[in-house]
């Protein structure tokens, strides 16, 4: 295990830190966007989560210390978050974005987590709508799928 440096102030700068070393750049909590994600990479169209093992109801080890009083209402309102994170990971797909969710646990293995990164991060090929789909995600009419194929784009001269 690593020794914890005073600068670790946590799973979301562990993930932050490595998605820099790995030559990404990020905005982070993007706020009109579905579950306002922790780090959003707008040009490749990827979003990753940051989720605390406890808030988001893991299932891991660490997550499994339900408190010892009030267990009802912990236990709505883990259901809660639980289905809240479902509805913005929907909804992003829908969008056509790419989302990874690292949970914490996961964050505490550099190994583990430098190979999730990278993995999720790897360029891939643009995604195969029909364009019956293509219609549907993105709410336009267009002649080709084509049209479609670059949402944010980028006039040049
Ligand atoms: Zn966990």
């Amino acid at each position: 295990m690593s020794r914890i440096r005073s600068t670790d102030t946590g799973p979301e700068w562990r993930v932050r830190r490595m998605v820099h070393a790995l030559g990404f750049r990020y905005r982070l909590h993007v706020k009109r966007l579905p579950g306002r994600p922790d780090l959003v990479l707008p040009r490749h169209r990827k979003v990753i989560f940051v989720h605390g093992c406890f808030w988001h109801a893991h299932g891991c080890r660490q997550a499994r210390r339900l408190p010892a009083t009030h267990t009802r209402f912990w236990k709505a309102k883990f259901a809660k978050n639980e289905a809240r994170d479902q509805r913005a990971l929907r909804q992003l797909w829908q969008a056509g974005w790419q989302v990874l969710v690292v949970w914490e646990c996961e964050s505490q293995d550099p190994e583990r987590l430098r190979a999730r990164l990278t993995e999720f991060l790897a360029p891939a090929p643009a995604p195969n709508y029909g364009l019956a789909e293509q219609h549907a995600l993105y709410g336009l009419a267009a002649e080709t799928g084509a049209e479609y194929g670059r949402p944010c784009r980028v006039r040049r001269r």
